[in-house]
């Protein structure tokens, strides 16, 4: 019995189901794997969120990654309300694309050069693009319990909400021909992807993979297994691409390249890149990228790309994250509390659970483990997932709504905090 008044969330969701499927704009939000209705939020500032009846959280989802310096930061919050009043697109080139441009290509290690696009979706679609363009070659390899978004050839075998939704790995709508360049591999597994090279000898333009696995919860990458990709690719020709829409300025102000020192050809970014606007951006090496409109054959465009707005989040949020290490030391180190506090509290109550986890990123699986793919991820027990996302919401505390996601941790996050949710979560295993 949840002890909190939900009516407001309650009829507002109703009424959306009657306007929107599912009552959402994406399904991760809609709350179907935890068996309740969504909370319809309000508003949100540093590390909580409030909802429509009144409820606040302490928010481990943050907008799924984009707030890593808290909700509502007020360096973001100022520069934006300044760029409004000078008007909200003009679809021209702008300074501040060139500035963003520089920053990106200063953080991240693959990048010399970089376009702009709306979303983490057309970020991983166009660098696929760009790759396929580059070499000539048709296929592409993904990962199972990878997801790169939802553009067609993409929806296969991808983590995520679609996990949640019984593990069906094809979108209806997505036809066999836009599936058939698509080639999965297990997350880990070397031998899985060398096989893949030698069945499709010549074909294959570009491998394509989360450097942390974070939308089949978090999966690790085991030693070697980067490096790895990085030898194959090299010696096939191929384009290594790492997705780094959740990692990307998470892990540190260069990524997971930055983190596990492997170099990916390309890079694709979302989330924190916006600053909380609609922000993806993809790029990489000079003469991949030279393969892109106008200047090469790779037709790629966008009427909103580069929005002044936009960039003005973006560059904000990720001028803070490159000149302030004090963001990635406070959120690796609440990470380590966090999760470590897990680990002790499963082992107590001797719970079939797992935590994985790096920096401030992480998931409490509901399965003893170890989780290292797909196939171990989807041993979870989502009723006891359920049932802990149940109570820790109920107590105040605001994290992904289905097994499969991660939680997130911002610089606006304190100890006080990170130790009430322990306390909760303590509760919950009855210890
Ligand atoms: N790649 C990864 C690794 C993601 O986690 C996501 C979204 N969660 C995407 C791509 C797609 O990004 P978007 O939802 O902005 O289209």
């Amino acid at each position: 019995m949840l002890k909190r008044k939900t009516d407001r969330s309650q009829a507002l969701f109703e009424e959306a189901r009657t306007y929107i499927p599912g009552g959402v704009n994406s399904p991760a939000r809609a709350f179907q794997a935890v068996g309740t209705h969504p909370r319809f939020i309000e508003r949100a500032d540093a590390q909580f969120i409030y909802d429509v009846d009144g409820n606040s959280y302490i928010d481990y989802i943050g907008s799924w990654g984009p707030m890593i310096l808290g909700n509502n930061h007020p360096d973001v919050l100022k520069t934006v309300q300044d760029t409004i009043v000078n008007g909200l697109s003009f679809g021209a080139a702008t300074e501040r694309e060139v500035t963003m441009a520089k920053l990106v290509c200063q953080m991240s290690p693959c990048f010399d050069m970089v376009r702009m696009v709306n979303s983490g979706t057309e970020a991983t679609m166009s660098a696929l693009r760009a790759a396929r363009g580059y070499t000539g070659k048709s296929k592409i390899i993904k990962f199972e319990g990878c997801y790169h978004g939802h553009s067609d050839g993409l929806l296969v075998k991808a983590g995520s909400a679609l996990i949640a939704e019984g593990g069906t790995p094809d979108s209806a709508g997505v036809t066999a021909n836009c599936a058939k360049d698509t080639l999965t591999a297990r997350y880990n597994d070397l031998d899985s992807v060398e096989k893949l090279f030698e069945d499709y000898k010549g074909d294959i333009a570009a491998v394509i993979v989360e450097p942390v696995a974070a939308n089949m919860g978090v999966v690790l990458p085991q030693n070697g297994f980067l490096e790895g990709l990085r030898a194959i690719c090299d010696q096939h020709q191929a384009v290594l691409i790492f997705d780094e829409v959740i990692t990307g300025f998470r892990l540190a102000p260069g990524g997971a390249q930055e983190l596990y020192g492997v170099i990916p050809d390309m890079a694709a970014f979302g989330k924190i890149i916006g600053g909380g606007m609609p922000v993806g951006a993809y790029g990489g090496r000079r003469e991949i990228m030279e393969c892109v409109a106008p200047v090469g054959k790779v037709y790629q465009a966008g009427t909103l790309s580069g929005n002044p707005v936009a960039m003005a989040a973006g560059i904000a949020q990720l001028t803070r994250l490159k000149e302030d290490p004090t963001v990635y030391q406070h959120i690796n180190a609440l990470g380590d509390l966090l999760y470590g506090g897990l680990i002790d509290i499963i082992e107590t109550a001797k719970a079939e659970c797992t935590v994985n986890h790096v920096g401030s990123l992480g998931t409490l699986f509901f399965t003893g483990g170890p989780v290292t793919d797909y196939d171990s991820a989807k041993k979870s027990n989502l009723k006891g997932y359920a049932d802990y996302f149940l109570h820790m919401l109920d107590g105040g505390h605001y994290f992904a709504p289905a097994q499969f996601e991660a939680m997130f941790i911002s610089y606006a996050h304190t100890e006080a905090d990170i130790k009430s949710t322990l306390e909760e979560a303590a509760r919950f295993f009855g210890v």
